[in-house]
């Protein structure tokens, strides 16, 4: 997998990033391209520009990702790049995996994105009580996620998980995050 190195805005190196996230970085003006891989090209519908290998944040950050990044509503639905936790279909809400009124938490281990009609189905009962299947477990947001978080980037949903990169030489090559 590509990856790309984020620096701060100091210029100290921060944590890499998949392609996909570097170029939503800098398409959300988050971040600029400091060096690029000569000759290759990003493109996808609405995007053509060089091919990032590093890029600096344009306003400096306190990034948390040396510590636990705190839970948000916002944060669960970056780390799960806005897909329903059930069906995979596009996610605008959080479901709550041991429902609050049986004593479940805000917490990132605790809440998925979900689609409102899944969040509608499972209502206040656990995945076993309403039948469902998670198609991943939740989980401790990665440094990527941190970082897109504390630099306020939405994670870039016209995006392609899947970016064309081209240019001489260019292989057809993977950007998930
Ligand atoms: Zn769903």
């Amino acid at each position: 997998m590509r990856q790309t190195l984020v620096l701060n805005a100091s210029y100290e190196p921060l944590s890499t990033v998949s392609l996909r996230r570097a170029v939503v970085l800098v398409m959300q003006r988050k971040a600029l391209v400091e060096h690029a891989h000569p000759g290759l090209r990003v493109r996808a519908a609405a995007v053509d520009m060089p091919v990032p290998q590093v890029i600096r944040l344009r306003r400096f950050v306190k990034v948390p990702f040396r510590q636990r990044a705190p839970w948000s509503r916002r944060g669960v639905l970056v780390r799960d790049r806005h897909r329903c936790a059930y069906c995979g279909r596009r996610a605008t809400t959080i479901d709550h995996v041991v429902p609050r009124s049986q004593g479940g938490g805000d917490t990132w281990l605790n809440t998925v994105a979900a689609c409102a009609e899944d969040n509608h189905r499972k209502a206040n009962r656990t995945p076993a009580q309403a039948g469902m299947r998670m198609l991943a477990p939740p989980f401790e947001p990665t440094p990527a996620d941190a970082l897109l978080l504390a630099v306020g980037a939405q994670d870039g949903d016209a995006l392609p998980d899947w970016l064309a990169v081209t240019g001489a030489g260019a292989l057809p090559e993977a950007a998930s995050a």
